[in-house]
């Protein structure tokens, strides 16, 4: 109910257009409805609101996008309806990032970002690079580290902060922002094969599918260009990506966790500005992965681990190793004393240059993660995803406004060659073949990103893999066992205990936003018997257990309240066997400094 009413408050201020959506064709009311899982036979009358440009995520590639767009209807006097939906219950609450920071795309789209008082202060001092045995470290100088990982004249932030913070300059500026309202599915018209806006997520559904007291049905948002700015494995971004067959190469994706610390006054070892990343131990040599820690003024510490999800030993726990990892000498050292405050988890992407699919499709284009900009030699993409953004509102500019194009549908093309002359492409090429390197081995991806680094990206050779992350599990039976050390609760902590400090939340009595496939109804037995469940110990919420049923057989137990929406498990399941869909609007996790 607080979701309409919202939406209804905005409206009146912002002079949108509304109306019933009676008179939208009888085949997108039959699309609506089959979306989502209520009776076929029951028809859903849906408000309809129409903007000129929607945006579907307020992080950095979302906002930037509005912002530019909102800033060149203002210089060319020309008005422009733009709207950003979330899902979060406020911008910045589902973001969660390292983040050592490249402002420069900041400057492009906000020239005066310091004189306007955006959180980016601390600036980075020291930049440490670790090769981690079981009981030391050999540190690589600075000299001789790849271009792209030097971090100097980077600033250490809180992306989650920046983005609550472009959300305000957004809104002065004139952009509606819905917050609470998940994209549940494309607004498609099956007759003319064109996105015309979204369809938000219906509010008050039951576990059984019935209609609760609260029920209030997801909204109609059409838009004359849908930008997809949902991060990394954004569930409406995969349907357009299947639905206009935008992917040549699969992508490759990583889990990162991560930890927020807040350290006491004049600890010994708090050095605000210090960078250290850490690779090999607790991970084999083969696995490829490693760890951030940030050192943000006044009081505060970014610590995180990623782990690429092609790695092979089902029985391998993500969450676990990065628990491990916290025990090393050169890690614990920085913690002792201090207090976790936030844990929090999110795949990336790390396909890079090979990876990123065909841009735009009638009616839309794909911005940040949501195309797959981050630049996985360096571990950043907030400013990919912001520079993308501004080069969308640009061509969306001259589209809509200065051609005065105003139909339903457009291909912008033209956004795909200007993300090719970019600096985005420049930087992606360059490291190209980065992270094929390291799928070799530790030692071999260390000297090849060295060498490729120093020919400046010259080299002939192209490492491309074509499977999926799903498909690099060995089985089981052939696999070692990972035996993980117990917590201490003080510097490692239970799975469950940590997930309090995400703040994640979901109705109980909803039907679930992680489904099975129909056509994978057999693949959790296959993974439980094949593969040791190996969804029991990547996911980073303990959301899928296989537990006895009263015939004592296992059986899988879905918990989706626990649900992080790091999206792993719509990438690494066994035979990707779960459908990723977006719960009700506002809930999942409650970020603050992630
Ligand atoms: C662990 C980790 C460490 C990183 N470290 C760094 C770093 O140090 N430096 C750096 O530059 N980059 C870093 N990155 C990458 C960086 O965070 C991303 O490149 C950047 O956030 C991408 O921005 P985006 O706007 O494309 O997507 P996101 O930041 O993911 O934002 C997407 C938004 O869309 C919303 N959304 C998604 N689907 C829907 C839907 N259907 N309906 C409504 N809303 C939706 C989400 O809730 C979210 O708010 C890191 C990433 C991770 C995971
Ligand atoms: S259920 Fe999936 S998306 Fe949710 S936390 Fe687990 S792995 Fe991540």
């Amino acid at each position: 109910m607080l979701m309409i009413k919202n939406i209804r408050n905005r409206i009146n201020n912002n002079h949108l257009n509304i109306r019933k959506s009676t008179d939208i064709s009888k085949s997108f009311i039959k699309h609506i409805s089959r979306n989502l899982s209520i009776s076929e036979h029951e028809e859903i009358i849906r408000e309809e609101i129409e903007t000129d440009v929607l945006i579907v995520g307020g992080g950095p590639g979302g906002l930037a996008t509005a912002i530019k767009l909102q800033q060149l209807s203002q210089k060319h006097n020309k008005q422009l309806d733009i709207t950003i939906v979330e899902k979060g219950s406020e911008i910045g609450s589902h973001i969660i990032s390292g983040n050592c920071f490249e402002t420069h795309a900041l400057s492009d789209l906000i020239p005066n970002w310091k004189e306007k008082g955006a959180p980016i202060e601390t600036e980075v001092k020291k930049d440490k690079f670790l090769i981690l045995t079981k009981n030391g470290s050999f540190s690589i100088p600075e000299f001789l580290l790849p271009d792209g990982i030097h971090n100097r004249g980077n600033y250490i932030i809180s992306l989650s902060q920046l983005c609550r913070w472009l959300g305000k300059e957004a809104e002065e500026l004139g952009v509606n922002i819905f917050t609470g309202f998940a994209g549940n599915d494309l607004f498609y018209d099956d007759e003319k094969k064109i996105v015309q806006g979204i369809i938000t997520n219906d509010f008050g559904i039951a576990k059984d599918g019935k209609k609760k007291a609260s029920f209030q049905p997801g909204n109609v948002i059409k838009s004359k260009i849908t930008v997809l700015a949902e991060g990394c494995r954004g569930s409406l971004t995969e349907r357009a990506i299947e639905k206009f067959n935008l992917r040549s190469h699969p992508q490759h994706y990583g889990i990162g966790l991560k930890e927020v610390w807040e350290v006491p006054e004049n600890h010994p070892h708090f050095f605000p500005g210090l960078v250290q990343h850490t690779v090999a131990w607790p991970l084999d040599i083969k696995t490829y992965g490693g760890s951030f820690m940030y050192h943000m003024k006044p009081n505060i510490i970014h610590l995180g681990f990623v782990v690429g999800l092609d790695y092979a030993n089902p029985h391998l726990n993500p969450y676990e190793e990065f628990q491990k990892f916290k025990t090393h000498k050169d890690v614990r050292k920085y913690l002792e004393g201090a207090r976790c405050i936030e844990y929090g988890s999110r795949c990336l992407n790390e396909g890079g240059y090979y990876s990123i699919p065909k841009l735009s499709f009638p009616g839309g284009v794909l911005v940040g993660d949501s195309a797959g900009f981050l630049n996985v030699s360096k571990i950043k993409g907030t400013h990919n995803a912001i520079t993308s953004g501004i080069l969308a509102a640009e061509t969306i500019f001259e589209e809509i406004c200065l051609k005065e194009n105003t139909n339903y549908g457009q291909n912008l093309n033209k956004y795909e060659e200007k993300i090719r002359k970019s600096k985005i492409n420049e930087e992606l090429f360059l490291s190209r073949n980065f992270q094929g390197g390291f799928s070799k081995n530790l030692f071999f991806g260390l000297i090849h990103g060295f060498f490729t680094s120093l020919i400046k990206g010259k080299e002939f050779w192209e490492f491309k893999s074509k499977k999926s992350d799903s498909q690099y599990y060995n089985k089981a039976s052939n696999s070692k066992k990972i035996e993980y050390p117990k917590h201490d609760g003080v510097l490692t902590f239970d799975l469950l205990e940590n997930l309090a400090r995400s703040g994640t939340n979901h109705d109980h009595d909803q039907p679930s936003h992680l489904r099975i496939k129909k056509d994978k109804l057999d693949s959790p037995m296959k993974s439980y018997k094949e593969y040791a469940a190996p969804e029991e110990r990547f996911c980073p919420a303990k959301v899928y257990e296989f537990v006895k049923d009263d015939k004592d057989q296992p059986k899988l137990q879905i918990n989706a309240q626990n649900c992080l929406h790091c999206k792993c498990c719509s990438i690494k399941m066994v035979d990707e066997y779960i459908d990723w869909n977006v719960p009700q609007g506002g809930e999942g996790p409650k970020y603050n400094l992630m």
